[in-house]
């Protein structure tokens, strides 16, 4: 199932007879980049198996020959790297640390095995994410359900196979109860408290409050007692990445824990969900440099950076910019383990610091991160299809996929593309199953005389819905190397969130196939795609 040597024209790859070689030397990052970049360049990060993977772009449209465009590829083995800094930081502070991958941030299956072999727990978020989780091998016991509703066949499963639930509200812990009461076992439940954060934070609609949560304590009966559900611990998960953030809620939380331990319920553990940073660009200074020249672009200063000047959460009104940013903080710092010790070393209102207050109480720490070990396990590859000019000359390229197929809630997804060439200039070496790149008959105006090169242009990726503003981002590239019909253009780094939480079979267009591409292994389909 391995061959090493890149085909000719004859020999058309097919994609799951080829194996990625496993050697890589680190280099020529540069030239995978050069195809495209933004006005003001956002160059994502890349890891080794993404920059060995785009320099073979004929096995990725070899991909599309055989999966469709656009093609999810997946190597799950960053998380080992991803889930060491976080029980790191957490053993640096001597402090036990359950890790739980939330598992609504991908849906591939082969992230949850690789979560499973690396010892971590898996954090759900519906009926069906349980189902499939533990169909494959993963107990009852490393599983928690923070599924924002529950019906009750949910709550049964989780019953049934040992799952804690972290319930939200009373109605929940009702159910909860006549659930266990009518199969005679004892639910597992982690009470979820809505934390009071500044008057500036995003009010949740998550949890109990902290008095209401202590008379869920006074409510339920302490174990022994016959009570149907054990209170194991106490959960929040907060909005935004904030450190003080979670050191007040954690602080809030071991006042919970005292309460509760006080009536007599054995609660184990602070989970504190996830929400854990992580940065798609290495340069802080092309960050700020975006920013204040795309404030520069809304106030009329300079060639607007984005789509008819799309402020991606900021406004020009009268001569200032206000509002915020409405996208996720592409870089940061600290992020993942380093951001993880920051927490533990915080102090708390109530003196000390949080590390100390879980060795006190001998808790241990739990987190659900989603993001943060998906970091570097994906990216996104879709094919060319035209290019054109509209009538006001704005240059667009059409791509094989559609907007919600590499789009998280964040209003854009600040990382350049990277275009790839993957079919021959010469030779008529056309891999794969498409037909030969034509020219376009009625838009040579600005092509070169073969049809095929647009020549350098700066223009906009557009996608498959038949909207105004189906635009794949929203900012202008540059394309200095020129378009061609069958060019590759893949997303880096879209593990998490970005290829799966709002994508759409719309219009019919099938969902995107997802493919699992460990370096040294032949490429597979993940077994949520039947692989
Ligand atoms: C979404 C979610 C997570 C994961 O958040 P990340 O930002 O991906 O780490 C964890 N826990 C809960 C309850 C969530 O809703």
């Amino acid at each position: 199932m391995t061959s090493a040597a890149l085909p000719g024209a004859e020999d058309p790859p097919r994609a799951r007879d080829r194996a990625i070689p496993r050697t890589f030397d680190g280099t020529e990052e540069a030239e995978l980049r050069a195809g495209c970049e933004g006005l003001v360049a956002l160059s994502g990060r890349l890891e080794p198996w993404q920059v060995e993977l785009c320099h073979q772009p004929e096995l990725i449209d070899a991909m599309f020959g055989e999966h469709g465009s656009p093609v999810n590829l997946i190597d799950p083995s960053p998380m080992r790297r991803n889930a060491d800094a976080l029980a790191r930081a957490a053993s640096g502070f001597d402090i036990d640390c359950g890790i739980f991958f939330a598992r609504k941030a991908n849906k591939a299956l082969a992230l949850v095995d690789e979560a499973r072999r690396l010892g971590l727990g898996v954090d759900l978020a519906s009926e069906r994410e349980l189902a499939q989780v533990l169909e494959r091998g993963v107990p009852g016991s490393a599983l928690v359900m923070t599924a924002a509703v529950k019906p009750v066949t949910l709550l049964e499963r989780c019953v049934a196979s040992g799952a804690t639930i972290v319930v939200d509200n009373l109605d929940e812990l009702r159910r909860t109860e006549q659930v266990a009461r009518s199969t005679g076992r004892v639910a597992t439940v982690a009470l979820r408290l809505a934390v009071e954060l500044g008057e500036d934070r995003l009010q949740t609609r998550f949890g109990f409050g902290l008095d209401e949560a202590i008379a869920v304590g006074d409510r339920v009966s302490a174990p022994g007692d016959g009570s149907p559900v054990a209170i194991a611990g106490v959960h929040f998960h907060l909005d935004g990445y904030d450190r003080d953030d979670r050191v007040s809620a954690i602080g809030e939380a071991f006042e919970l824990v005292d309460a509760l331990r006080g009536r007599g319920h054995e609660p184990a553990f602070v989970d504190i969900g996830g929400g854990i940073p992580i940065s798609h660009l290495d340069s802080e200074t092309q960050w700020e440099r975006f920013w204040s020249e795309h404030r520069r672009g809304l106030l009329g200063a300079r060639e607007p950076l984005t789509f008819e000047g799309h402020g991606l959460g900021l406004l020009a009104h009268r001569g200032e910019i206000i509002g915020s940013p409405a996208v996720y903080p592409f870089h940061q710092s600290p992020t993942g383990g380093a951001w993880l010790a920051g927490v533990l070393a915080g102090r708390l209102a109530s003196g000390g610091r949080v590390a100390d207050g879980f060795r006190a109480r001998g808790l241990q720490l739990r987190c659900e991160p989603g993001r943060a070990l998906l970091d570097g396990c994906g990216m996104t590859a879709a094919r060319v299809a035209y290019r054109k000019r509209r009538r006001d000359g704005t240059w667009l390229v059409g791509v094989e996929m559609n907007r919600t197929q590499c789009r998280s809630t964040s209003e854009d997804f600040l990382v350049d593309p990277l275009l790839l060439r993957a079919r021959q200039r010469d030779g008529g070496g056309v891999p794969g199953d498409g037909p030969p790149a034509d020219p376009l008959p009625d838009q040579r105006d600005g092509l070169e005389a073969d049809g095929e090169d647009t020549g350098p242009i700066d223009g906009y990726l557009v996608g498959a819905y038949c909207i105004e503003r189906e635009l794949l981002t929203w900012r202008k590239m540059r394309f200095p190397l020129g378009v061609r019909v069958g060019d590759i253009v893949v997303f880096p780094n879209t593990g998490g969130y970005l290829m799966h939480i709002l994508e759409s079979a719309s219009h019919q267009i099938p969902l995107a196939r997802n493919l699992i591409v460990r370096p040294g292994a032949p490429v597979v389909l993940d077994p949520i795609d039947g692989g």
